[in-house]
């Protein structure tokens, strides 16, 4: 399973960057680069509103 950012619930707190990934940048708003995630769902852990999610 991929993941990627829901940006309505996003509140750019850099929290899921503690994951040390290479597939998020934040901008505005954190971005998941589709290409480079691997799907180990760590960023989904850290973030606490639930803003990254399956991506289907
Ligand atoms: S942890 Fe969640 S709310 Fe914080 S920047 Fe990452 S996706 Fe956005």
């Amino acid at each position: 399973m991929k993941y990627k950012v829901n940006k309505e619930k996003c509140r750019a707190c850099k929290m899921c960057l503690r994951s040390r990934c290479p597939a998020i940048k934040i901008t505005d708003k954190a971005e998941i680069n589709i290409e480079k995630c691997n799907g180990c769902g760590l960023c989904a852990s850290l973030c606490l509103v639930e803003a990254i999610e399956e991506y289907k």
